[in-house]
């Protein structure tokens, strides 16, 4: 049995344990290494020299080719700090190594507990998935506890299910092992209604951004001086993107000056049910400045707030104003200018993750 890799000379004190690999390949390690970074390793070697053989403990690792045990053992020795591996040529070596063996570094570094190097061959796996292999890392990920590369496996079957269909391992799940080949279409049918979900939340997060730039709108067409609807036209020019809004809101408005349907009855006139709906929301959202020097220029403004306090509003409208105050936060909080530290340290951070997944 011939050493497949040979780490005595990376201490200085003799290597004192024998790593067996699956096809006999010896690797002499020290055990001071082993047991500091897996503590299913100090275990095996307790146990080993509790044995017949206390001279130089013999530890099976089994269950993955030498060369990935060699790879693992060469991890361990040379554990990376905050900025990866420290040694020249360490990071380099370490990248080919996940890339060559990262399935079964993700395997031995779970059933090992080595958590950073199960993080780096997860990431590593994740990154090379193609379709022939998703069904097999999805197995993986099941038996290794890996959820980011479940949830790969999960986003490439939604991108291309028919190229995932046509590999051996869905062929052998649908023979084999119904439960996985379930557990993928489970997943499939997760990323549909999450993403029908989010889609749904999209477009009404969209209607209340709509009805929070409007109220902005109509605060900067009544401010420009005049209190009647008349008087709209006089505004002052806005940006282009706005015009459509500002143009329906200030007919809108001058339908609602004219109109002789609100004075009847208010729901007489369907524009002017609108228009008095508009203005219900921006008493609503007006509140916060009622104690502001200058009083609201917004027809009906305070009128409306004095009737929405004598009776009261219902659940579905409170909720309404709610999201629409939020939607304007959030957009003056998108809107406002990042500081230069904030856009450095943004792009640093974007660039080491861009580089990590490369
Ligand atoms: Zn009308
Ligand atoms: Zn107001």
């Amino acid at each position: 049995m011939a050493p497949c890799a040979d780490f005595a000379a990376l201490r200085a004190s003799p290597a004192d344990v024998r790593v067996v690999a699956s096809d006999g390949s010896n690797i002499a390690a020290h055990s001071s290494v082993l047991a500091a970074a897996s503590p299913v390793m100090e275990q095996m070697i307790l146990g080993a020299r509790r044995g017949w053989d206390a001279g130089c403990a013999v530890v099976c690792v089994l269950g993955a080719p030498s060369d990935a045990v060699a790879a693992f053992l060469r991890f361990l020795y040379c554990r990376p700090g905050p900025r990866g591996m420290t040694a020249a040529g360490e990071e380099e070596w370490a990248e080919g190594a996940v890339g060559e063996h990262g399935a079964a570094l993700l395997a031995l570094a779970h059933a090992y507990r080595v958590p950073w190097l199960k993080r780096r061959a997860e990431a590593a796996v994740a990154a090379r998935l193609t379709a022939e292999r998703a069904v097999d890392a999805l197995k993986l990920a099941a038996l290794c506890d890996a959820p980011r590369l479940r949830l790969a496996c999960a986003r490439l079957a939604g991108k291309d299910l028919g190229a995932v269909e046509r590999s051996e391992g869905w062929r052998f799940a649908a023979r084999h092992d119904a439960a996985l080949q379930g557990e993928l279409l489970q997943l499939l049918h997760d990323a549909v209604q999450r993403k029908k979900r989010w889609e749904r939340e999209r477009a009404s997060q969209h209607v209340y951004r709509q009805l929070s730039d409007a109220m902005a709108i109509l605060d900067r067409i009544f401010a420009a001086g005049g209190a009647g609807a008349g008087e709209v036209c006089a505004a002052e020019a806005s940006p282009c993107e706005v015009d459509g809004v500002r143009r329906g809101l200030e007919q809108l408005m001058r339908h609602f000056a004219a109109c002789g349907g609100r004075a009847r009855k208010p729901a007489a006139c369907p524009r002017c049910r609108r228009a008095l709906q508009l203005l219900r929301l921006h008493a609503s959202v007006c509140e916060d400045r009622a104690g502001a020097g200058e009083p609201c220029r917004v027809p009906l403004c305070s009128n409306l707030k004095a009737k929405m306090q004598e009776e009261g509003v219902d659940k579905t409208w409170k909720l309404l104003v709610k999201k629409v105050t939020r939607a304007r936060v959030m957009s003056a909080l998108a809107s406002r200018e990042v500081p230069e530290v904030v856009k450095k340290s943004w792009a640093k951070y974007s660039s080491r993750r861009a580089a990590r997944f490369r």
